[in-house]
């Protein structure tokens, strides 16, 4: 998987990616994270990238220039998608990021100030992808969510001891509750049942928890789970 971000401040999408998991899946190979910065595009001296709006209000917008030229310089490969980070986009969830994941290529597209002029949509045709009903001063955030999310579905990416196969929304259900040592702390015991080492009691604790947990929790999940 190779994700190519449009960005005017690469170092914040280089910078988070050099932990951990997704450090790990970019040494083995896995994933490789890409910057292009639309201000090297520029064809002015000032490397202006952005401007006043036409009929006036606040803020800057992204000029179509040197957007569109930065998106057409990537090498784009035949299972690839282009995406618009936008708080106007489709919502981001489980689905979608599994339909990335069947991506070789995704390349995202990450606004600040006021947004992208018009046409830059119009040109590229991006799927639009937002994170929430919520507005972030630049699209670096959802994109390094989007590489995130994306990268744990990705054979490799997690390591034997981690699984994304029981995470939270797989199965509809948010995940049943974790313990770890000690058997007890401030008189708050592990359930007996996760003790015992019967996998068949365990699973059957496990799913309980889960749909009783999404009951509670998040009824419109719970209600799509027990009509489907
Ligand atoms: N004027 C825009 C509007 O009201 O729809 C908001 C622009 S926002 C301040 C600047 C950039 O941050 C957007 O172009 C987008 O790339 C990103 N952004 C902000 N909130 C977002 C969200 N909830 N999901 C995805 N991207 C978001």
């Amino acid at each position: 998987m190779r994700f190519d971000v449009m960005t005017l401040f690469p170092e914040m999408i280089e910078s988070a990616c050099s932990f951990s998991i997704l450090k790990r899946a970019a040494e083995n190979g896995i994933v490789n994270v890409n910057t292009i910065n639309p201000r090297d595009f520029t064809l002015d001296k000032h490397k202006k990238v952005d401007d006043t709006p036409y009929g006036g209000g606040a803020g800057m917008v992204l000029m179509a220039q040197p957007y569109v030229d930065a998106y057409e310089s990537i090498e784009r490969c035949e299972n690839s998608i282009t995406v618009m980070l936008s708080p106007q986009g489709r919502p981001l969830d489980d689905k979608l990021v599994n339909e990335l994941a069947g991506y070789e290529q995704i390349v995202m597209m990450c606004g600040h100030y006021e947004g992208f002029d018009e046409r830059i949509r119009e040109i590229i045709k991006p799927l639009e992808i937002s994170i929430g009903d919520f507005v972030l001063t630049g699209g670096e955030l959802p994109a390094l969510c989007v590489i995130d999310a994306v990268s744990r579905k990705i054979e490799g990416t997690l390591g034997k001891i981690e699984s994304a196969d029981e995470d939270s929304f797989s199965n509809g259900l948010i995940e049943y509750p974790h313990y770890t040592k000690p058997r007890e702390y401030r008189g708050l015991k592990v359930p007996e049942v996760l003790l015992n080492g019967n996998h068949k009691e365990i699973a059957k604790f496990r799913l309980e928890q889960s749909i009783e947990r999404t009951r509670q929790k998040r009824p419109d999940l719970y209600e799509k789970y027990i009509n489907s």
